[in-house]
């Protein structure tokens, strides 16, 4: 079976995890802090908070950067649920945009309609979807002109950079996820980065149960911290994110030298001044279902990313999005299918996936 995602763990990882264990200090302790400063420099950023995931990190970046009950924030309509529950986890009310065709990321021109329609918007959280940055030349104009708080969701663009700049510098915060799937992995984990010194102060006060001194609390905060344990891994799968990335690349760019003759599939298009770090390599097919079929026949492993509109969840429907509906995530929802592309995959592995692929298409 070739999997969709697996994490790859050396001796590295499995040392430091042992002197974690040995120290006793499985909680707190000197690696959270550790990971915090490397990955936050790694990335471009001043500050960086680890938090117990990214859906943990996202909550307290939407906080800090002071969304409250009532607010509107702009989001996409195409993204794990994670991005557009935050907003709902702050009493605060998504407004969906239509994503791009091509580039599966959130639509500029759409965000430029939806600010005109709804000008109480007070922020815009974009998700950089399976590695690839949104337009931001364009984004940041419009949060210039009007105003507004940016937050990145970067939990699948670990390194991915637009024009030179990596995702995750552009906001005024900016979260990541270190779930096993990620391009890089803490087991469970995530961070959230900000140039912004009062933004990282609530931050870090919000994951800590709003603790101002040992058993003093001013406000409702969590347990959202991340462990030793977990930043002891996280210190190690840094140094290797550059090379994992590259092997991702070198994939994809392998799939699609490949596939992209084949009529009835379109693969991954994307501009020269993004540097891509495909989290995911999804593919758009007219007859998805028989092409999962036989992948899974071959023991080839796919994903769905992702089968419906987030407005469209059971979930959404209840809170009033029903009458919504917004045609360009609508159509890529019923075709896009998700290839293995991560740095595990041999050779071997990328030529099967290839050739079990053409083999139907024949
Ligand atoms: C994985 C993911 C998250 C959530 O991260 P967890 O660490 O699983 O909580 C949020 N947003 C997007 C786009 C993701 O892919």
């Amino acid at each position: 079976m070739i999997s969709i995602a697996e994490p790859l763990i050396d001796e590295n990882e499995k040392k430091e995890v042992l002197k974690v264990l040995d120290s006793g200090m499985l909680a707190h302790g000197k690696y959270v802090n550790q990971f915090e400063e490397e990955f936050a420099s790694f990335i471009g950023c001043k500050y960086g908070v680890a938090t117990a995931s990214g859906t943990a990190a996202l909550h307290v970046a939407l906080l800090a950067a002071g969304i409250s009950e009532g607010d509107k924030v702009l989001t996409t309509s195409f993204s794990f649920i994670a991005s557009s529950n935050a907003i709902l986890y702050c009493e605060a009310r998504p407004v969906f945009a239509d994503i791009d065709e091509n580039t599966f990321n959130i639509s500029a021109a759409d965000i430029e309609k939806k600010l005109k329609n709804n000008p109480d918007i007070k922020a815009l959280l974009i998700v950089h979807l399976y590695g690839l940055t949104c337009e931001m030349d364009k984004i940041m104009e419009l949060v210039e002109k009007y105003d507004l708080t940016l937050i990145e969701d970067c939990a699948q663009a670990h390194g991915a950079r637009y024009k030179g700049k990596n995702a995750g510098t552009f906001g005024d915060v900016s979260v990541f996820s270190f779930y096993p799937s990620k391009n890089i992995t803490t087991g469970e984990g995530g961070i959230l980065l900000t140039e912004k010194e009062n933004i990282k102060d609530r931050a870090a006060n919000l994951i800590d149960h709003g603790a101002t001194n040992k058993y003093n609390h001013e406000v409702l905060g969590y347990n959202y911290r991340m462990t030793n344990i977990a930043a002891a891994i996280g210190v190690q799968q840094l140094k290797k994110l550059n090379q994992f990335n590259r092997k991702r690349r070198e994939n994809a760019y392998f799939l699609t030298e490949e596939l992209s003759s084949l009529a009835g599939i379109i693969t991954p298009d994307y501009p020269e001044k993004y540097y891509h770090i495909f989290h995911l390599y999804t593919i758009k097919v007219l007859n998805r279902g028989q092409l999962a079929e036989h992948l899974k026949e071959n023991e080839i492993g796919f994903g769905i990313h992702y089968p419906v509109p987030l407005y469209r969840q059971p979930l959404y429907k209840k809170l009033n999005y029903d009458q919504l509906r917004l045609s360009a995530v609508e159509n890529v929802c019923r075709k896009v299918i998700s290839l293995p592309v991560h740095p595990g995959l041999s050779d071997q592995d990328l030529k099967k996936i290839v050739n079990v692929i053409k083999e139907y298409y024949d």
